[in-house]
């Protein structure tokens, strides 16, 4: 039975992320190269990082008619922001994604997962999506080296200095260091 829902969802040719294969014409082996730059959707991040709404993404990118539909694949670079897991500071940073996606002209060729072509049109978003979720960092940090926060009283280590730590004598052993010390002092006597 075919998947009603998916074709009756047209896409929007205006869409920024919606891309005509019109001039592929559905000839295997025709081919276009495209350069884009499009504004990132929303939404499109982990925990800590992510790519800003409405971002610069540029994509380079080739549009490949096949038998079964058209095939996307290159590169797409965006700009990200979030937050260093160690030291908790915003950072920038940028990531690069590659894409690949055979969008098909019929879900007879096609199964659930699978991208489809709404007539000459395809959706590149959630190809994009997929591809910057998957290569997100899980704890991103602001630089490789970054010492974070001290785990007793949380000031950034980076600015406390390297002679920054804490006293951490158990009170059991508190006593026994008091005995040595008498002891210390016997010697000396
Ligand atoms: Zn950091
Ligand atoms: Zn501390």
């Amino acid at each position: 039975m075919p998947n009603e829902s998916r074709m009756t969802q047209h896409l929007d040719p205006r869409a920024p992320w919606v891309i005509s294969t019109h001039d592929l014409g559905r000839r295997p082996g025709s081919m276009r190269q495209m350069t884009l730059s499009l504004p990132a959707p929303a939404d499109l991040g982990v925990d800590m990082i992510g790519v800003p709404k409405d971002a610069e993404v540029e994509l380079d990118i080739r549009l490949e008619a096949v038998m079964e539909g058209v095939l996307v694949s290159g590169t797409a670079r965006a700009p990200l922001a979030g937050e260093c897991a160690r030291c908790l500071d915003s950072l920038t940073s940028e990531i690069e994604v590659n894409l690949q996606e055979l969008f098909f002209y019929s879900d007879e060729d096609a199964s659930e997962d699978d991208s489809l072509l709404d007539g000459d049109l395809l959706d590149l978003e959630p190809t994009f999506r997929d591809a910057v979720v998957l290569a997100l960092p899980l704890s991103p940090v602001c630089g490789e080296d970054c010492a974070g926060l001290c785990a007793e009283c949380g000031v950034k280590l980076a600015e406390a200095g390297p002679d920054h730590g804490h006293e951490m004598i158990d009170a059991r052993w508190a006593s026994l260091q008091g005995l040595f010390s008498e002891n210390d002092n016997d010697q000396e006597k």
